[in-house]
């Protein structure tokens, strides 16, 4: 039978991430990363066969001339002709997608409608899908979405406490995201505990630069960390996560900053970043706390805590925890921010097994807790194979 390939792209304002699934094998054939579009020095990196290459484009290249350079290589190594379909990442649906869709042109005029919703991540997303619809004109498209998995939240954990009509009349109310990763956790985590899905009741933690905290009862998402926007919940790598709301009219009105200011000091300098004032990459934040650099260890400590704080309360809309599950770059890897939080949780008997702790890194799974205690597992994650399989379920439908 013919390889059936599906190329993945996930878009961001400067940056565009691409990988080519196998649909069959859920290998990865091919992937890599368009960066700093728009710059000086473009590039595109690639793998391809366990070899990592480079690619200089043109000064000020942007999106299309990414997503045709990657384009000319799939031809270049004979991959073009498996691939059946492209699936987007796109990072809002609102309330209007609540799975994937193959896009037509109601589908993008809504995508615009919704970047109101979220101007930083959306507009890029339908850049890629429009480079990607003239690079590959033949093939359907899927838009999978980061919020979709989350619209099952019932409306008291939807509901911010504010006057009816910003949520009726402008849709403030929160959305949730790393939908695609927290669906693959409880796919994964169903056939780990040997449970059917619509019976099993776990936590979800996604720890990597955008970090999220998911409940999910019966299969489905029940509550979640992120809000409105990605910045809501955890403490991130350069997000701040929950702070007082009245803190940003207090640095506007009180300290001089402009609102845009107040923005990107929120998105982009805070989290890890911001209290470590060293790095927003958690190895090099864990490596100074070793080394006793207060700064450091302060942000492990803020990190862990409200991680920990969000977890004892998502056991509220859950009543029975089947398991904890962390992943992504840093519930993959970092065996000390495990250990410290389920160290916090002790109240409930959390209990780590050191060894096994240390073994679940560097993308092997695994049960993180001792045999009495309630089940830890790490489950690496997989956005594009999800995204890779919603893609195929839709064309063949
Ligand atoms: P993104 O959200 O960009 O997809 P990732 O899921 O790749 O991010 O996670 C990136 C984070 O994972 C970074 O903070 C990085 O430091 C962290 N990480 C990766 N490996 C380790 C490790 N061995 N120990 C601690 N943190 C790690």
């Amino acid at each position: 039978m013919k390889e059936s390939l599906v190329f993945v792209l996930n878009c961001g304002s400067s940056s565009l991430k691409f990988s080519l699934i196998d649909s069959q094998s859920h290998a990865e054939v091919f992937s890599g990363l368009g960066d700093s579009l728009g710059s000086d020095t473009p590039i595109v990196k690639y793998k391809y066969q366990g070899t990592k290459h480079t690619i200089d484009l043109p000064a000020q290249s942007m999106h299309q001339k990414a997503v045709d350079t990657i384009v000319d290589l799939l031809a270049t190594l004979s991959l073009s002709d498996n691939v059946t379909a492209i699936g987007h990442r796109v990072v809002h649906g609102g309330e209007l997608f609540t799975q994937s869709v193959v896009i037509n042109e109601q589908v993008l005029s809504q995508l615009e409608q919704l970047s109101k919703l979220a101007p930083l991540h959306n507009p890029a997303n339908i850049i890629g899908i429009k480079a990607a619809s003239i690079a590959f004109p033949a093939l359907k498209q899927i838009a999978v979405f980061d919020t979709a998995f989350h619209q099952t939240m019932p409306p008291k954990a939807f509901t911010y406490a504010l006057p009816r009509d910003l949520y009726v009349e402008h849709g403030i109310r929160r959305y949730g995201f790393h939908g695609t990763s927290h669906l693959y956790i409880t796919q994964q985590a169903a056939k780990v505990l040997n449970k059917p899905i619509d019976d099993l009741n776990i936590i979800s933690a996604h720890l990597g630069n955008g970090a999220s905290v998911t409940a999910i009862r019966n299969g489905k998402s029940v509550d979640t960390s992120m809000g409105l926007t990605p910045l809501e919940g955890l403490v991130m790598g350069t997000r701040c996560g929950d702070i007082d709301p009245a803190i940003s009219q207090y640095m506007i009105d009180q300290l001089g900053y402009t609102n845009d200011e107040v923005n990107d000091i929120f998105n982009k300098k805070s989290g890890l970043l911001g209290l470590s004032g060293l790095s927003n990459d958690c190895r090099v934040v864990e490596e100074h706390a070793m080394r006793d650099h207060d700064h450091c260890q302060l942000a492990v400590e803020v990190f862990c805590y409200r991680l920990a704080k969000y977890i004892a309360s998502y056991t509220v809309p859950l009543g029975r925890l089947d398991a904890l599950v962390f992943t992504g770059g840093i519930g993959e890897n970092s065996d000390i921010i495990r250990a410290n939080v389920i160290h916090q949780l002790k109240i409930f008997g959390f209990e780590l097994d050191r060894q096994a702790n240390l073994d679940a890194r560097f993308g092997k799974e695994g049960k993180i807790t001792v045999k009495d205690s309630p089940i830890a597992l790490v489950i690496p994650t997989n956005e594009e194979l999800v995204i890779a399989l919603d893609a195929i379920a839709l064309i063949e439908e």
